[in-house]
């Protein structure tokens, strides 16, 4: 009997949910845990705290006796919170974050102990970190990589651990994570926009990129994810026979959130309170054991920064409730995946949400001028931004009909539409007295009131508008947000300056006057972006024909999403932008595309095991059962035996069948492993991955689960999906 898996269901069943003590109110832990405004004015001179202002605001640098004081402040805070350590806290490009601790605690030369933490210690740090990918980065430059304090996002306290936020880059300047970028695109689109933003407004000094994440995510018992080698090791199911009842009857969406979850999640919230995270919502998911977490959004590299600690601490605090969190955007087949949807808007320091319709014509002219520049930027780079969702799991779930498809298209919803469409026919140049009143009354004048009633939602679309914000549906749960985040503010960081160009040239050249300058070029735009609007069914086959005619993009896996990194187009593009070099777009890409050849390996090698060493002996016990069976009714039957153990007969001949199939089959799938791994290029080696390697994953599942189907409950060494998707 497979002791692994009897023994986790008899654990999960014991299992009881801890009281979380709910007194106080949440507005009052808010932020308790964190370094921020707050803090900073308690435990900072005054000298110190203007300049963090200022690098915050400006991205002013910070000096080095500037640096002192903070440090020294944060040390007396973090201390006085019960701190013992510091680290640098980093996203490398796993994708993940990384910390190096180290104690305040030090002795000084004459032998005394005490607490040290300067300027130096904040600012900069080596944590060597070298097995890190780099995608080359450092073999060539021989480059050190070293962190440095990211002052945008406030330090935090974790448990005894005093972090801070940081970018790690070589020391050549090459960024080594997925943060440096990130703070140069922002950076970038804040420059672009607010000159745009000064069209309408000349007061507004700073545009910010805002992210409203939503995570979904699932929860299994934690014996039970233990008792699963593929779950431990992959963070998927390789194998499993569909449960009768998944989510069909719809009972678990937004129904009753189970008291042993609802525990987890207000422990969880407890703690992201603290950390300063503004979690709100909560709620049950599709698929059964789903759920869902979003916060209030933020400024787009706090709200990333928020979103990975997020997943640290959920991971943490889930432990702690026996439970084992899965991020893996497809842990069981025939069952809703997890996404991570991605709010994004960009917002004025004078408050105003720029793809927010406003309350007068010229409000509304700014919020067409943000909406359609989207629209064109998201059309030119389409492909680009399709690749910066692209991950060896995300391939699983888009396109899968409950996803967006992997073809990049862009839903506006209908009275939208017909707005663009009357934009589209405004004159050429200079426009009539009465084209302007019309416009002003009828056509920018309403929208408003559009959106007010515009409640039709797309869910199929992977990009839309939905009402103040662009939501962008592909990303996967467990992606870094900075990857996607950093491409589309990059792109409209580029488009925005382009269309500046246009419109000042208009203005300088034609004599036109602003908004008739703005008006035009909204129209060649609208004009020339049509292709990537759409706002139909996007599972449909149809619309897979329809978007190869529009000439869009359609990488349906990882090492295909993944070319277009490197092409000219997005070469010049972040060059010109400021936001990385060919070198870190090169690295970048090679990066992705060793974290794909991994990640089907090691898939690979798991299923590998699950067949010889469990699946295939579980079988052949089934097999003796039978066969012992069959030999005692020869015993009694004699020759008659056959008609008696007609079905025991069959069942052995299925199950050997089954045995030769999947052995065969698991056989060829290493050799093509082999196969692959002896290709000279990393581009050969994960297209190889992807269509030699990765097929067979179906077709021994398939052999895998049609034997779990035949083979008696207590043989069968995984422990099943029914089991794991219903434990409460
Ligand atoms: P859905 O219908 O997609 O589930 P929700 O209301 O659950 O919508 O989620 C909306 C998300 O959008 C929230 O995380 C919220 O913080 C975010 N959001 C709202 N306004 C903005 C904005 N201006 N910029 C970025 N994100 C926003
Ligand atoms: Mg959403």
């Amino acid at each position: 009997m497979p002791k692994t898996r009897f023994q986790a269901l008899a654990a999960s069943q014991k299992r009881e949910y801890k009281n979380i003590d709910e007194s106080g109110r949440r507005s009052e832990l808010f932020g308790r845990q964190v370094f921020n405004e707050e803090k900073m004015l308690q435990f900072l001179t005054k000298e110190a705290f203007d300049n963090v202002k200022s690098a915050i605001f400006q991205g002013n640098k910070i000096d080095r006796k500037i640096a002192d004081q903070v440090a020294e402040g944060m040390k007396a805070w973090a201390l006085s919170m019960g701190a013992t350590h510091y680290t640098h806290w980093f996203q490398p490009l796993t994708g993940a974050t990384a910390e190096k601790h180290d104690a305040f605690f030090d002795v000084l030369p004459e032998g005394r102990a005490m607490e040290k933490f300067g300027g130096a210690q904040l600012v900069q740090q080596e944590p060597d970190a070298s097995s890190f990918p780099s995608g080359g980065i450092r073999n060539t430059f021989e480059a050190r990589g070293y962190t440095a304090w990211d002052p945008t996002s406030p330090a935090f306290l974790y448990k005894t651990t005093l972090c801070i936020p940081t970018i790690f880059v070589a020391y050549t300047g090459e960024a080594l994570d997925n943060k440096a970028p990130l703070l140069r695109a922002l950076h970038a689109v804040d420059q672009a926009a607010t000159g745009v933003a000064q069209y309408f407004d000349k007061n507004v000094r700073k545009v910010y990129a805002t992210l409203g994440w939503e995570q979904e995510y699932f929860l299994v018992d934690k014996a039970l994810a233990q008792s699963r080698l593929d779950l431990t090791m992959t963070g998927r199911t390789l194998v499993g026979n569909f449960s009768a009842k998944g989510q069909q009857l719809d009972d678990h969406y937004f129904g009753v959130i189970p008291p042993r979850v609802l525990s987890f999640m207000s422990d969880l919230e407890k703690q992201c309170t603290q950390l300063g995270i503004p979690v709100k919502t909560r709620h049950n998911e599709v698929a059964p054991n789903q759920f869902e977490l979003a916060p209030v959004f933020e400024e787009a590299n706090l709200s990333v920064d928020h979103n990975l600690l997020l997943m640290d601490v959920m991971e943490e605090v889930a432990s702690r409730h026996h439970f084992k969190v899965l991020f893996h955007e497809k842990p069981f087949a025939g069952i809703n995946g997890s996404g991570k949807h991605n709010n994004w808007s960009l917002a004025t320091d004078t408050g105003v949400n720029l793809l927010s319709p406003g309350t007068t014509p010229m409000k509304n002219l700014q919020f067409l001028t943000f909406f359609v520049n989207t629209i064109k930027a998201v059309d030119t780079y389409e492909e680009l931004l399709r690749s910066s969702i692209a991950s060896a799991s995300n391939d699983h779930r888009l396109g899968a009909n409950e996803a967006p498809p992997p073809i990049l298209s862009i839903f506006i919803g209908k009275q939208l539409s017909d707005v663009l469409d009357e934009l589209e026919g405004v004159s050429k140049g200079k426009l009539s007295p009465e084209e302007k009143t019309e416009l002003k009354l009828n056509v920018v004048g309403k929208i408003p009131e559009i959106l007010l009633d515009n409640t039709d939602r797309n869910r199929t679309s992977p990009f839309a508008f939905t009402g103040n914000k662009f939501e962008m549906r592909g990303v996967g749960s467990r992606m870094n947000c900075a990857k996607p985040m950093t491409v589309l503010n990059t792109i409209m960081a580029k488009q925005l300056t382009d269309f500046k160009k246009e419109v000042d040239a208009l203005i300088d050249k034609k004599n036109l006057k602003k908004d008739e300058a703005v008006f035009n070029v909204l129209r060649e735009y609208i004009k020339t972006s049509k292709r990537i609007r759409f706002e139909g069914d996007g599972y449909g086959m149809e619309w897979q024909e329809e978007a190869r005619r529009r000439k869009l993009s359609f990488n349906t896996n990882t090492p295909e999403a993944l070319q277009v990194i490197t092409a000219k187009e997005s070469v010049e593009l972040f060059k010109e932008m400021d936001v990385m070099s060919d070198v870190e777009l090169k690295a970048r890409q090679e990066v992705e595309l060793g974290a794909y050849i991994f990640h089907i390996q090691i898939e690979g090698r798991v299923l590998g095991e699950m067949v010889y060493n469990h699946i295939v002996p579980a079988a052949i016990r089934y097999q003796n059962l039978l066969l012992e069976n069959i030999g005692g009714l020869k015993e009694v039957y004699g020759a008659a035996h056959k008609k008696v153990a007609e079905s025991q007969l069959n069942l052995l001949e299925q199950v050997g069948e089954h045995i030769l199939e999947i052995k065969k089959l698991t056989d060829e799938m290493t050799d093509a492993r082999k196969r692959a791994n002896g290709l000279s290029t990393i581009n050969k080696k994960a297209q190889a991955y992807c269509n030699n390697v990765k097929p067979y994953f179906d077709t021994i599942r398939e052999q895998s689960d049609k034997l779990e189907k035949l083979i008696a409950d207590d043989l069968w060494p995984f422990t099943k999906y029914r089991e794991i998707l219903f434990t409460k």
